[in-house]
């Protein structure tokens, strides 16, 4: 028996080491791993730079509280905001709790309640972000809800333009969403929601946490479009596995999370600072987001060519190294195939089997993945020729 809630169906793969885009699991197995631990390791395992930056931060100190001054912590936030143009940074340990914070400041920023988020969604498994979260599997026992939050379809501007009003705090949306089933926000719908939310004198809030950090080819997915949201959240890929969280906000909302207003023990611990700061240098720079940009758009050359048109692949979609396959496969044995064949993949919503490659991904590694898929689909494709 397990000493741990089972929360989790847990593979058969039992992980001995990691380095780059490859695992090795305690029998020795190697399994090219296009999850990148849910988003996060988007250096791919172990890279030599956070991993020293993580020693040296070791070797120094490795809490102190956020009642002392840390450079460190100054110099991290600057990176992160000058990287979204936004101003001030509350520093978290995880996604939940960055959107937590987002949402408390939003509240308190307009002295309103009301928020606006979109079916298929997710936001986190506390109890404001499971209540922002536009899935009901993920709320399932634990009713009722904070009340606040209105669901609305996904890309539908006509809801939108209903539902946006004088009383709305905010509207809170994913560029992709990715735990829902990767779903992109179509263009012209994020304009409307811009322009609404100015004119109604709410807040846009952009949840960055699968998003952000190099995953769509920029620092943030938002930036692909002309969208100047008040407040981002960001996590997962920000510490390469450390765990932190980040809320980047604009200016005007400085004031509203003044001293004792919000708080964390751990938020922008030194070691999660010293992960941060190093993956940032990285993945910051235009020339490795022009490789992401590159390796994306091989990947969906690749992809056109040897999956679209097998049988049961019903749609794909991407943005950057996001990337989502709807199939009519059953998907817990076509990833456990998957696996046997030496490739993790990650499920997403109901049907779609989502990649989330490590950034550093190399073209051969690309191959070697979609050479996998292709002959795994194929096989258990029931229209298969
Ligand atoms: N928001 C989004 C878009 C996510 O994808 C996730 C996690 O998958 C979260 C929030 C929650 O992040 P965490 O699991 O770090 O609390």
């Amino acid at each position: 028996m397990s000493y741990l809630f089972p929360t989790y169906t847990r593979w058969e793969v039992e992980p001995d080491q990691a380095e780059g885009s490859v695992i090795i699991d305690k029998d020795g197995k190697r399994y090219l791993d296009f999850t990148s631990g849910i988003g996060v390791c988007n250096l791919g395992h172990r890279p030599a730079i956070v991993q020293e930056a993580i020693t040296r931060q070791l070797n120094r100190y490795w809490h102190v509280s956020n009642l002392f001054i840390q450079e460190e912590q100054e110099q991290a936030a600057m990176r992160l905001a000058d990287s979204a143009k936004m101003d001030c940074v509350f520093f978290a340990n995880s996604g939940a709790e960055a959107n937590e914070a987002a949402i408390k400041l939003a509240r308190k920023a307009t002295g309103r309640k009301k928020i606006i988020t979109f079916e298929n969604s997710f936001h986190g498994r506390t109890f404001a972000t499971m209540s922002a979260t536009g899935q009901d599997k993920i709320k399932t026992g634990y009713g009722p809800m904070l009340e606040t939050f209105v669901y609305l379809p996904f890309n539908d501007i006509e809801a939108l333009k209903n539902e946006v009003d004088d009383k709305t705090a905010a509207v809170m949306l994913e560029v992709v969403q990715g735990e829902g089933g990767i779903h992109l926000a179509e263009h012209a719908f994020l304009n409307v929601v811009s322009q609404l939310c100015e004119e109604k004198g709410a807040l846009l809030i952009i949840d960055e946490i699968q998003t952000g950090i190099g995953r769509t080819g920029k620092p943030f997915a938002f930036q692909h479009f002309q969208l100047s949201p008040d407040i981002i959240t960001a996590a997962k890929g920000l510490g390469s596995g450390m765990p932190i969280g980040a809320v980047i906000g604009k200016k005007k909302l400085a004031h509203f999370f003044g001293p004792g207003s919000h708080g964390s023990t751990f938020g922008g611990n030194p070691l999660a600072i010293a992960a941060a700061t190093a993956t940032m240098e990285v993945i910051f720079q235009a020339k490795f987001l022009e490789e992401v940009e590159k390796k994306s758009e091989y990947l969906f050359e690749r992809i056109c060519k040897e999956l679209i048109g097998i049988p049961d692949i019903i749609d794909s979609r991407q943005l950057g190294l996001m990337i989502g396959f709807e199939t009519s496969i059953d998907l817990p044995i076509l990833l456990k195939e998957l696996r046997n064949h030496g490739l993790l993949t990650l499920p997403a919503g109901t049907n779609v089997l989502r990649l989330l490659p490590p950034l550093t991904v190399t073209k051969a590694e690309i191959d070697e993945a979609i050479d996998i898929l292709q002959s795994v689909i194929k096989k258990h494709s029931k229209t298969a020729v």
